[in-house]
C-alpha cells in the first residue's frame, strides 16, 4: 500500500487534516484502531461557537444544545455569570460527539481520503532511521503502508511521537484525571454551562454540568493527576451528585473515564512527520477543550501537507510551516494559560471565594483581562499579592 500521508487517528485532528490534505491534492489513508468513528465518546461536548465561522461541518444534526451562556461557581456557591457573548468563546454548543465526529469524518471521505477502521497502528516504518509510513495490524493480520507523510493523530496516549522520538511523556502535574455521566432525569430548563470550582470539590480541575436537553445533561469532573488516587475522581463526582438538587434524581445513560494533556506546547514537526491535536497536547491547559484547536490546526496541517507535496519536500523544515502556523493561531494562548493555569493552582478556596464575591455583578463584555484583574484588586486589595503574578501574564498577552 502506498499513500502520499497516513493519518493514525480518526477523531477530529485526523480527519480535519485528511480532509485539507486529500483536497489540497494528497492521497490519503486515516487508520484508527476503533471500529466506528467517534465511538465510544470521551468528551464533555462542550464546544464554542467559533466552529461556525470556519464552516467546516454541514447542517446541524451535530448539536445537541445551544447554550445562552456559562455560570462559574466559587467554592462557596457564589455564582459568576457570563453572557452568551463572552462564555460562547468556550461554551457554544454542546454537542452530540459521535455525530461531530463521523460529519468530520464524512467530509474528509468526500475530498478523497481513504479510512481503514479496526486497524491498530504498531509502529512507524523506517529506512535507515527515515520515516516511510507506519505498521499495522488488522485483527490478526500485520502489514505495511507506505507514505511520504504520517500524521500522529492519536490522541492523548500517542505513540506515534514517541516512535518518532518526541518527548511527548506527560508529567502528572500535567494530567486531567476525568470521568463523566450522562445522566437523564435531571433539571436543565435553561440552557447553561456551569462549572463549580474549589479544592475540596474538585482539585486542579473542576467539575461541569452541560445541558444536552432539558432533562438529560452531561455531568463530569477533572482532577489533576498530581493531585489524584486511584478512584478520586468519580468518589468526588458522585458526592457532588448527591449534594446537587437539581441532579439527585438523574440515572445514568452513559459513563466515560478518560484524560486531557493540560501541558506547554511540545515539538510536532520531524521529517515526514506531523504531531496534532491532543498527541500534540494541543489541548487548552485552564479548560481542557481541545476541539476548535483540532479543527483549526487541522486545517493548516492539511495545506501544509499539501504544498509538501507540489514540493515533493517533506523535511522537518518544510514542516515547520504547520508548526510556526498553529503556534501563531493559538499557541501563544496556550502558553499563556498554561501559566494561569500554574498560578490558580496556587490559590486557597478562601482567594476564589473572594475572586468569586468580587466578580460576580460584574459586566464581563465591557473588559479586559488586566482591567478585569485591576478591578478585583479594588475590592479586595489583600489579593494584590496573590494576582501579582497573573496581572504580568495578562499585561504581556
Ligand atoms: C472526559 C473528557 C472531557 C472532555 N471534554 C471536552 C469538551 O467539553 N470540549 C472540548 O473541546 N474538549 C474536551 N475534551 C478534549 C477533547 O476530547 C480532545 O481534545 C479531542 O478529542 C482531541 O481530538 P484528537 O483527534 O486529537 O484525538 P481523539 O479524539 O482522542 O482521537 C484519537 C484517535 O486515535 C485513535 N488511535 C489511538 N492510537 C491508535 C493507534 N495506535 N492506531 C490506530 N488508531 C489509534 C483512537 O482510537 C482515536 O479514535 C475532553 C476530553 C475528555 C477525556
Amino acid at each position: 500500500m502506498k499513500y502520499d500521508v497516513v493519518v493514525v487517528g480518526s477523531g477530529p485532528a485526523g480527519t480535519v487534516t485528511a480532509r485539507f490534505a486529500a483536497e489540497n491534492g494528497a492521497k490519503v489513508l486515516i487508520i484508527d484502531r476503533r471500529q466506528e468513528v467517534g465511538v465510544p465518546v470521551l468528551c464533555g461536548e462542550g464546544v464554542s461557537r467559533k466552529i461556525d465561522e470556519w464552516g467546516m461541518l454541514e447542517g446541524k444534526r451535530w448539536i445537541a444544545c445551544s447554550m445562552d451562556g456559562a455560570r462559574i461557581y466559587s467554592p462557596n456557591g457564589t455564582c459568576v455569570t457570563l453572557s452568551a457573548e463572552m462564555a460562547g468563546n468556550e461554551t457554544g454548543y454542546v454537542l452530540y460527539r459521535d455525530i461531530f465526529d463521523q460529519e468530520l469524518a464524512r467530509q474528509a471521505v468526500k475530498a478523497g481520503a481513504k479510512i481503514m477502521l479496526n486497524t491498530n497502528a504498531i509502529d512507524l516504518l523506517k529506512e535507515n532511521d527515515k520515516i516511510k509510513g507506519v505498521k499495522a495490524k488488522q485483527f490478526d493480520c500485520e502489514f505495511e503502508i507506505e507514505s511520504d507523510i504520517v500524521v500522529g493523530a492519536d490522541g492523548v496516549e500517542s505513540k506515534v511521537g514517541k516512535w518518532a522520538g518526541i518527548n511527548t511523556t506527560l508529567k502528572l502535574k500535567d494530567l486531567e484525571t476525568c470521568c463523566q455521566y450522562t445522566l437523564s432525569n435531571v433539571d436543565c430548563t435553561d440552557a447553561y454551562c456551569d462549572f463549580y470550582l474549589g479544592k475540596e470539590i474538585a482539585p486542579g480541575g473542576y467539575i461541569w454540568v452541560f445541558p444536552k436537553g432539558k432533562d438529560v445533561a452531561n455531568v463530569g469532573i477533572g482532577i489533576l493527576g498530581s493531585l489524584s488516587e486511584a478512584g478520586l475522581a468519580k468518589k468526588l463526582l458522585d458526592k457532588f451528585i448527591a449534594k446537587n438538587s437539581r441532579l439527585q434524581s438523574g440515572e445514568p445513560i452513559r459513563f466515560l473515564a478518560g484524560a486531557v494533556p493540560v501541558s506547554n506546547p511540545i515539538d510536532t514537526v520531524r521529517d515526514n512527520l506531523i504531531l496534532i491535536g491532543d498527541s500534540a497536547r494541543q489541548v487548552d491547559p485552564i479548560t481542557g477543550g481541545g476541539l476548535t484547536h483540532c479543527l483549526e490546526a487541522g486545517k493548516i496541517a492539511g495545506e501544509t501537507i499539501g504544498k509538501a507535496i507540489d514540493e515533493q519536500d517533506f523535511s522537518k523544515d518544510f514542516l515547520s510551516i504547520y508548526e510556526e502556523g498553529w503556534k501563531e493561531a493559538f499557541g501563544k494562548k496556550i502558553k499563556r494559560n498554561y501559566m494561569v493555569k500554574e498560578i490558580l493552582l496556587g490559590f486557597e478556596d478562601k482567594t476564589l471565594n473572594m475572586l468569586g464575591d468580587s466578580l460576580k455583578d460584574f459586566k464581563f463584555e465591557e473588559i479586559s483581562t488586566f482591567a478585569l484583574i485591576k478591578a478585583l484588586v479594588l475590592k479586595h486589595p489583600t489579593l494584590l499579592m496573590k494576582l501579582r503574578p497573573l496581572m504580568k501574564v495578562a499585561k504581556e498577552a
